[in-house]
Parts: structure tokens; C-alpha cells; sequence
């Protein structure tokens, strides 16, 4: 948030609301803030226009709550926000301002929760519900939701909730709600049926105005990286391992399927990180956002729809993987990051034919973008064994080592060496799964982007596989287990390496169907291997492993040519991406896994 000379306490905001926010650590208000919490407190209409980041929340709420009477039963402010996770951030932002308001509830209500749990919650008295609209006409009809008492009500996100065709809802529970009452409108854009709705239903209202993006942008860095298509990945997890202030992450890509694809691809090499897109059910987004805000996740891979409004101060990157399609979708993306006055960075990775888009960007942003530089292999090297160094400090701080150093002192009795060659075994030990030091050969040289033609390796390394396929070096065999019992390819690797024992170079493609998928794996396996492997589990069902024969088999067929993807057949569109759970201890297994043997 940019400077402001003036205080909470000074826009005339009581002390109860002022020691709330001095708890959740706001120093001053922003500019919207400044602006809108004056008019709001004195009773009048407003239309505020302000990108997302601004700070609109506390610009409606904080004067809303101020106004509150203490003696009423019914609720007194309706918000009406377009998704299901900004009702809830914003109520939760209600219950933090109100801290100190006692006997203050709020109570956010949506779609795809149980009534009969919404009834039975307002009956608590809310005096603020922050509703989506849809719900909020449900309970209105149903008689559920006294708005008799509704004394302000404000329309959050207007352009979003017109963009989702929620509009005529909105102007529908307008006309159910008091005329005397006080209403606010915020809206990132003023398209002209959003002005017809601020004409027709509000009272003379003040127009409030924060000038675009600047402001929200300061607190980001901008850089980019130019890169071609099929090196993506590769840089993506080099520029990740390079970040010094690296927390979480948001990165962006154009589809659903590229969401779950990429989320995949990163699982695999060691993060954790989750898909966050339209199709996943609003339980599933949200338990992912909780698990980013938490710490659970590090990297949510999203689509510009679904990562909207998200405000998850840990964001300490956000990652333009596939380049937005213009700048506003640019400043929407990297305003995810940098909040509450914090540092940002955000990275776009582009190809040599979007560079045009970077100049527009820049011009439009008025901020310089500059280049990332690659970590090379040594720089890495050297933030692993930082990290590592961290990792030991942090269980030694953790204490209760007895029993270990008991062990410790066991093996240097009996084995006659030293607690540095036993720290030093240990040390091997704990990095085989993501070595300290990257392998040389997974550190090719990164070609520099040339225009037109996939990098130089990729396409070697897929005539490699298409020979090896070819000359009947591989074949498919099938699994009994696919998407519906949750397996992902990282299971099933982990299985064949980790308990079958196959070397993770000799397992080719994986393609996951509904009820069961199929592995390349080297051809002419013997029955004895076959049953072996067929008796390993992923997630609790048995693999079942035999060779798979296209024709006999139901399902789909992966489009001839397309080695270096995994091809996706259509999918179930409501089975959301798993998330990772828990702690580091059950982290994935990363893909490199055997190359410590080597
Ligand atoms: P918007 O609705 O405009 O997108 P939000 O209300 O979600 O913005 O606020 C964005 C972030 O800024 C939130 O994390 C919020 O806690 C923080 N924030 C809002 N006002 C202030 C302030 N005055 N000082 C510090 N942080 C603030
Ligand atoms: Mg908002």
C-alpha cells in the first residue's frame, strides 16, 4: 500500500475497530480505504472503482461495522460477492475487524452447502451476512433471511458478478432489500450495465476512484525469461530453485487441463504443489487455498478465473507459465502476490514471439521487467546445502535427541569411527532422494531459444524413445488401478522403483485412464517379474500388472506422435487434482529417485 499521511483513528473509526487493526498489523489506511471509510461512516451511496488488492474489503467493512447497532436481531448488512471463496474471505475479514465488537457474528452463505446447517446459523443473529447471490435469493424465498433490518449492503467484485451472469440476481435482491438502506458498489471495471445498476439503485453516490495498478504493482518485481515451449518446464524449476525469498507460489497457465498437467510434473520432481482450477468442486479450491495459506502447499498451479481474488500473503511469486492475454489478466495474475505491503516477485516466462507482449506489459505497468538470470548448477548446489544446513538447525532447535545421540554413540563404539564419518554416511543418505548436487546429466546446457523448432534435446530425446519403442526396446503393460482409485503417475513410479525395483530410466510413458492405466516398461518381462510387479499396491489396491493389447482393451488410445506428453483422455471433470497432505514426511517421491545408485 502506498504512503498515506492520515490514520485509522483520524477517518473518525472507533477505537474498538482501530485496536483490532493494529492487531492484524495494518499501520495506515490505503487509498481507497482513506477514501471510502469517511463517505461510507457518514451514511452516503458510493461506487468505488479499484483493482483488486486495494484494499476494498476493509474500505466497506470497517465503516459498516462501525455503524452496527448493538440492540437489533436482524442482520443489518448484506454483502454480495460472486464466489463462494470471496464470501468467505470476506467475512473472515468481517471477524478479524470486529475482533472487539462483542457478540459480533458474521456469517457467510453460499451455494453447495448444507441448508439445513445455514438455518440453523442464523439463528445465531448474524448482524453481517456476506452472501453469494444465488444463495442469498434461495433463503430470501424461502423466507429464511429477514432483510427487514438491512441497513447497508454492498456489491463486491460488480464486474465479476455481471461477467458470471449473476446480474439480474443482484438487481433482484436490490429490490428486496429496504429502500432506506445504504449501499456501496465496487467494481475493478465500470462496463455500462454495471453503471446502469449503480444509476438505478444507488442514492446520489460518490464516486471513488484509485488509479489503476501502480500502486499494486510497486511492491512487485517484475522479471521475465525467455524461453522456448518445450524447455518450459526445465526453466520453471530452475528459476523455482533460484529464488532466494522463495515461500509459495502461484503460477498460471491458460487451461484446466495445463493446470493438472503441470501440477503432475511438479509433484513428480519433489513439490508440493496442487491444480486450482473451474472444474474442481468449491470444497475441493477451497481446502486447496487453506492448504497454501497453511503451508501444506507451496505451488498451486492455476487458472486465471479460479485463482481470482485470492489473497494468500505467503505468495511470494507469482509465475506467468503461460502468458496471460493481455495486460489487465497480467495485473490481475501478479496482484496476487506482494500483498499487504509485501514483497512480490513475478516471473513471465515467455517465448521469443511473445516479446511483444512484454513491451506492452511494461508500457502499461509503467515498471521495467528484467531478465531473469538462470541459477547455474554450483548456485543450486549451494542453496541445497543451505537449505539442508536449516533442516539440521531446525531439529537440533526442536530438541529431543537423546535417544539418537545414544545411537550415535553406539555406532562409533562398535564400528571405531567417527561422529563426521557417520554424519557424513547420514548426509548421503538423506539427499539420495533429491541430491544436494544436481546430476550433471540433469543439467543440460539449456539451449538458448532459437525461433520455430522444439529445443534441440527434447526433440533428441524424443526420436531416443520413439526408436526405443519402436525396436520393441519398450512395451505398454496394463494396471488395474486409474484416476478413480486417485492414482497419479507418481505413484505408480514410486511403486516400481521403490518396492518393484525397476530403474526409473526404464520406465517409459504412463497413461492413466478411469479404472486403469497402462506403463511402459522394457519389453518381454517374464511372468515371474510380471506377478511380482502385479502384487505391488498404489493406494491400497493391487497392480495386477499384464501386458496390455490396444484392441483388447477398452478406453482410450494415445494419439500416435505424441511421446513427450501424456496424452489425457477426457477425464472426470469433478475429480479434482489431489492435494498433498501433511508434513514433509510424506512428501512425494521425486522421479529422480534412483539416480543416487548410480
Ligand atoms: P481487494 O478487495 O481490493 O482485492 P483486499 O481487501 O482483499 O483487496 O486486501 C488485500 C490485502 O491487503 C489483504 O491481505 C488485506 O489484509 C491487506 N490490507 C488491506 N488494507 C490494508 C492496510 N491498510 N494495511 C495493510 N494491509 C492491508
Ligand atoms: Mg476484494
Amino acid at each position: 500500500m502506498s504512503e498515506s499521511t492520515t490514520t485509522f483513528s483520524a477517518l473518525g473509526l472507533p477505537e474498538s475497530i482501530v485496536s483490532a487493526l493494529t492487531e492484524v498489523g495494518y499501520e495506515t489506511p490505503s487509498p481507497i480505504q482513506a477514501a471510502c471509510i469517511p463517505l461510507l461512516l457518514s451514511g452516503h451511496d458510493l461506487l468505488g472503482q479499484a483493482q483488486t488488492g486495494t484494499g476494498k474489503t476493509a474500505a466497506f467493512a470497517l465503516p459498516l461495522l462501525a455503524r452496527l447497532k448493538s440492540d437489533a436481531a436482524n442482520p443489518q448488512v448484506l454483502v454480495l460477492a460472486p464466489t463462494r471463496e470471496l464470501a468467505i474471505q470476506v467475512a473472515e475479514a468481517f471477524q478479524k475487524y470486529a475482533h472487539h465488537l462483542p457478540g459480533f457474528h458474521v456469517l457467510p452463505l453460499y451455494g453447495g452447502q448444507s441448508m439445513v446447517v445455514q438455518l440453523r446459523q442464523l439463528k445465531r443473529q448474524p448482524q453481517v451476512i456476506v452472501g453469494t447471490p444465488g444463495r442469498i435469493m434461495d433463503h430470501i424465498e424461502r423466507g429464511s433471511l429477514n432483510l427487514d433490518g438491512i441497513a447497508a449492503l454492498v456489491l463486491d467484485e460488480a464486474d465479476e458478478m455481471l461477467r458470471m451472469g449473476f446480474i439480474d440476481d443482484v438487481e433482484w435482491i436490490l429490490q428486496h432489500t429496504p429502500a432506506g438502506r445504504q449501499t456501496a458498489l465496487f467494481s475493478a471495471t465500470m462496463p455500462e450495465p454495471i453503471r446502469r445498476v449503480a444509476q438505478r439503485y444507488l442514492r446520489e453516490p460518490q464516486e471513488v476512484k484509485i488509479r489503476a495498478a501502480t500502486s499494486t504493482v510497486a511492491t512487485i518485481r517484475q522479471r521475465y525469461c525467455q524461453v522456448q515451449g518445450p524447455m518450459k518446464l526445465e526453466v520453471l524449476t530452475r528459476v523455482l530453485e533460484g529464488e532466494e525469498d522463495f515461500e509459495a507460489a502461484i503460477i498460471f497457465v491458460r487451461t484446466k487441463t495445463a493446470s493438472v498437467e503441470l501440477t503432475e510434473k511438479l509433484e513428480a520432481r519433489g513439490y508440493a504443489a496442487s491444480a486450482l482450477n473451474g472444474d474442481m468442486q468449491q470444497a475441493m479450491r477451497e481446502r486447496v487455498i487453506e492448504q497454501l495459506k497453511n503451508g501444506q502447499l507451496d505451488i498451486v498451479v492455476a487458472t486465471d478465473v479460479a485463482a481470482r481474488g485470492i489473497d494468500v500473503p505467503r505468495i511470494s511469486h507469482v509465475i506467468n507459465y503461460d502468458i496471460p492475454y493481455d495486460t489487465e489478466a497480467y495485473v490481475h495474475r501478479i496482484g496476487r502476490t506482494g500483498r499487504a505491503g509485501r514483497q512480490g516477485t513475478a516471473i513471465l516466462l515467455v517465448a521469443p514471439r511473445e516479446m511483444r507482449m512484454l513491451k506492452t506489459i511494461e508500457r502499461a505497468t509503467r515498471q521495467p521487467i528484467e531478465p531473469v538470470v538462470l541459477p547455474t548448477r554450483e548456485m543450486v548446489t549451494e542453496r541445497r546445502i543451505a537449505q539442508f544446513r536449516n533442516q539440521i538447525m531446525a531439529a537440533i532447535r526442536e530438541g529431543s535427541l537423546d535417544f539418537f545421540f545414544d545411537v550415535v554413540r553406539g555406532i562409533e563404539t562398535s564400528e571405531g569411527i567417527s561422529a563426521r564419518e557417520i554424519a557424513a554416511a547420514l548426509t548421503f543418505l538423506a539427499q539420495r532422494e533429491r541430491p544436494l548436487q544436481p546430476e550433471a546429466r540433469d543439467w543440460a546446457e539449456l539451449p538458448t531459444p532459437a525461433p520455430e523448432r522444439p529445443a534441440r534435446a527434447n526433440r533428441e530425446q524424443i526420436l531416443t524413445r520413439r526408436r526405443e519403442v519402436a525396436s520393441g526396446r519398450l512395451a505398454r503393460y496394463r494396471l488395474a488401478v486409474g484416476r478413480q482409485d486417485g492414482v497419479t503417475p507418481k505413484d505408480i513410479v514410486g511403486a516400481l522403483a521403490n518396492e518393484g525395483g525397476i530403474d526409473v530410466s526404464q520406465i517409459g510413458q504412463i497413461h492413466l485412464f478411469d479404472v486403469f492405466s497402462t506403463v511402459e516398461l522394457p519389453a518381454g518381462l517374464d511372468g515371474e517379474t510380471l506377478s511380482a510387479l502385479g502384487g505391488l499396491r498404489v493406494r491400497s489396491k493391487s497392480l495386477r500388472m499384464r501386458p496390455y493389447h490396444e484392441d483388447g482393451d477398452s478406453g482410450f488410445r494415445p494419439p500416435r506422435g505424441a511421446e513427450g506428453t501424456t496424452p489425457r483422455p477426457p477425464r472426470d471433470s469433478d475429480a479434482p487434482k489431489r492435494a498433498r497432505r501433511g508434513s514433509d514426511d510424506d512428501a512425494p517421491r521425486p522421479r529422480r529417485w534412483k539416480t543416487g545408485s548410480a
